[in-house]
């Protein structure tokens, strides 16, 4: 029994704390940064909630295509050969990724939800699990619906699962890792930290998690050459405690990022940044 997934977090601290020293991209940050603490909550106590709205929302979608798909169908899909469905199952996801991703850029309501994880001012491996439960349970949750009903190979799965996760865990990195000609195809720290920049031009692009080619298909992709961004966070600072954090997108604690767009939902109180 391991609840809280110590052998998984004590093999990524030794994986990515080494590396982030080695292949630092902002060599002056340290590995105890602002708000670490905060984020070992979140990598501690999230996996919870999040695992039970997944199993949610699979077993739901599982059980409502076991009406509407025919099973002759799944054991076509099933029965594919992995180098077709390792990478189908990739691109599926990923493109449910990208649009439920998008919408909670879009949708102000939402994006309260997802200004949590946005609230990351130092990007390192452990900045990659502060996301607001709901927020990952209808992100991912959407995203597993294809992979989960249309048949796909449990080992497929099993490795989608397995690539997503360290994926996930590297781009939010502080690695000055390129991917070189690969950057397009897959999601790299160059792609995803610009995600997370406060510079206006870097901002709602880069939706995907693994697939930067979908940003390039919907016009999305900023990943200016030779270069990095040097600040992420939001405009305004949100409060750097777990539960503050949780119930943030439905009281507010009066503070939204005032997004381009979103400009008429901003308030104005605001709680001033931990230093
Ligand atoms: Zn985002
Ligand atoms: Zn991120």
């Amino acid at each position: 029994m391991d609840p809280f997934g110590v052998k998984f977090i004590l093999i990524t601290f030794l994986v990515f704390v080494p590396l982030e020293r080695l292949l630092a991209l902002h060599p002056e940050q340290k590995i105890f940064r602002r708000n670490w603490a905060n984020d070992v909550i979140f990598l501690l106590f999230n996996r919870f909630l999040i695992k039970l709205g997944l199993l949610g929302v699979v077993a739901a979608s599982i059980f409502a295509a076991a009406q509407i798909i025919p099973a002759s169908f799944q054991a076509a899909v099933g029965g594919l050969p992995y180098w077709v469905q390792i990478p189908a199952v990739i691109v599926l996801s990923d493109l449910g990724f990208y649009w439920t991703h998008r919408m909670f850029h879009a949708v102000p309501w939402l994006w309260r939800f997802h200004a949590v994880h946005h609230s990351i001012e130092e990007l390192d491996w452990l900045a990659a699990f502060r996301i607001h439960p709901l927020d990952q349970i209808i992100t991912k949750g959407v995203s597993l619906v294809p992979v989960a009903t249309l048949g796909f190979s449990e080992w497929a799965i099993a490795i989608y699962v397995v690539l997503y996760q360290w994926q996930t865990i590297l781009i939010h990195a502080n690695v000055r890792i390129r991917f070189g000609p690969l950057r397009f195809l897959l999601a790299s720290p160059e792609f995803h930290h610009w995600h997370h920049s406060s510079d206006r031009e870097a901002r709602d692009r880069n939706f995907a998690a693994q697939l930067p080619f979908l940003d390039a298909l919907f016009g999305t992709l900023h990943m200016p050459k030779g270069q990095m961004p040097t600040r992420y966070g939001l405009d305004q600072p949100m409060p750097q405690h777990y539960v503050r954090q949780l119930i943030y997108p439905f009281t507010g604690d009066r503070i939204f990022q005032s997004k381009p767009g979103t400009a008429a939902l901003t308030e104005t109180i605001q709680v001033p940044a931990p230093k």
